[in-house]
């Protein structure tokens, strides 16, 4: 391994997590490098690092996931759990299962004397139960702070076990940013499972980085796009195995379906291996799709045949497009998301028409930079947002903003009666130019339909203050100098 990358987003220079602002002077802020690092002087909670971890991985076959910490950090797994059994039975998978997750469930006992008798007991147990390939074991804030050493437990235990032991620092306290949870896991990936040596190439074989919640219409979608270019695409780490893991140095190219998913690694491979990669956007909307489309094209030197087939597309779906601009023409957009995500809605929109008035994104850095850049060209000046989750400054810029339409986790904006959807949708395609017609639909309907939010508005009340509404929503973020 030739490079040290710590896994801690905050590490990477010009990395802010506390930011608001107007779009335009940010930009110039972080051009002229002026931008200033700052804190919240008050926080809601974030959402951990270590949920990324384990969402990243919990798709891999013959795998158990050790979660080394009490019961509630492992709270949030019930959501990817339910990806996964879904995304099965999507696969075609008749016998759907439920991912192995097991909590040590450190007590206050524990935290006195030590959690590693119970680790060691659970990672026996796991082996014996289940039989697996891969023994993923996370570490949370309460193990790093008392002091579990994970890495020598998992590697006295390996001599015994057949199951290859990986543990993942993934420590809710290092990072307060969550895609920092995606890194750990594949510094885990590097250091344990990859082979030192470089690997023979082996011809049109493409690693495609993806996360669990990747829709199976939309992975269809994106090996049918990568096929035109005559790859094999080798799943990491979704619906993947030890096996397709193994094959990674063996690629003649990567690249990712989300902005912040694997893109430190993919730079390791590169080194490590000599493998190419293609880093762009996420495959939402014209824009983003054509650039991701092509920059895997460019990579693998297929870059005329990838724009004859983007020419092609774009004769086949703008003219569709049409209909929907006329019902989502001028509307104006409040996106909340995370960071792939977040800058392919606000892209997307463009295709209908639609107005940016506020983007909420966990992080601002060098890729954040390149989006805002595009997107000021579009939208002009809006409100950005940087928190990882806060929806008191969310709930205060949409009470303030007005849109006519809020894309993102709905649960607070909707309150307000205006019509709330998302672009994350593991059930349906939302990727590729197929992905743009659907999306489009989906906003266009829920414009049209507010019925429910209207009620809910009604009945039920968020916990704020008017004072509070009436106040700067970025009060609590304190530049270093205040
Ligand atoms: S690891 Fe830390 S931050 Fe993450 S859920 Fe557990 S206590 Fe919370």
């Amino acid at each position: 391994m030739s490079r040290a990358y710590s896994g801690i987003r905050e590490s990477r220079p010009y990395t802010y997590n506390d930011l608001g602002g107007h779009s335009l002077p940010i930009a110039e802020d972080y051009t002229k490098k002026c931008l200033k690092n700052a804190d919240r002087s008050f926080t809601q909670g974030l959402q951990c690092q270590q949920i990324n971890s384990i969402t990243a991985l919990i798709s891999l076959e013959s795998s158990v996931f050790i979660v080394h910490s009490p019961q509630g950090c492992a709270g949030c797994v019930s959501m990817a759990a339910d990806g996964y059994r879904v995304g099965q039975a999507h696969r075609g998978v008749r016998l759907v299962k439920s991912p192995r997750v097991i909590v040590t469930n450190l007590d206050q006992n524990d935290i006195i004397l030590g959690g590693e008798k119970k680790l060691r007991e659970a990672i026996s147990l796991a082996v014996e139960r289940y039989a697996p390939k891969l023994v993923f074991v996370f570490t949370s804030c309460a193990s790093g702070i008392i002091g579990d050493d994970v890495d020598a437990i998992t590697r006295d235990l390996q001599k015994d076990h057949g199951a290859l032991l990986v543990p993942i620092h993934c420590d809710g306290f290092k990072s307060k940013i969550c895609a920092s949870g995606f890194d750990a896991a594949f510094i885990a990936i590097q250091k344990y499972i990859l082979p030192r040596e470089k690997q023979p190439k082996q011809k049109g074989l493409v690693n495609l980085f993806a996360p669990t919640s990747i829709s199976y219409k939309d992975q269809l979608e994106i090996e049918r796009m990568l096929g035109l270019l005559g790859v094999e695409v080798n799943y990491i780490p979704f619906y993947s195995s030890l096996e397709k893991i193994r094959r990674i140095p063996s690629a003649e190219a990567s690249t990712s379906i989300c902005k912040v998913f694997a893109d430190e690694f993919m730079k390791d491979l590169e080194e490590d291996y000599g493998i190419p990669f293609a880093h762009t956007v996420m495959p939402i909307g014209v824009r983003n799709t054509d650039k991701w489309f092509l920059g895997i094209a460019k990579i693998l030197g297929k870059e005329k045949e990838a724009r004859e087939y983007v020419q092609k597309e774009h004769d086949r779906v703008l003219p569709q497009l049409a209909d929907i601009k006329k019902r989502l023409q001028g509307k104006r957009v409040f996106i909340c998301g995370g960071t792939g995500r977040s800058f392919a809605a606000a892209a997307l929109i463009d295709d209908f028409g639609m107005k940016l008035v506020g983007l909420e994104t966990p992080t601002y850095d060098l890729d954040a930079q390149i989006d805002i850049e595009y997107l000021n060209g579009i939208h002009r000046d809006y409100v950005v947002d940087v928190a990882n989750m806060q929806p008191f400054e969310q709930v205060n810029l949409v009470n303030r903003l007005k849109p006519d339409v809020f894309i993102g986790v709905p649960a607070w904006s909707a309150r307000f009666g205006i019509p709330t959807t998302h672009v994350l949708d593991p059930k349906r395609a939302t990727m590729g130019y197929d992905g743009i017609l659907y999306l489009g639909n989906k906003i266009a309907n829920q414009v049209e339909n507010p019925g429910f939010n209207k009620k809910l508005s009604a009945y039920a009340r968020l916990p704020y203050r008017q004072s509070w509404y009436e106040s700067d929503a970025f009060k609590f973020i304190k530049t270093c100098e205040e």
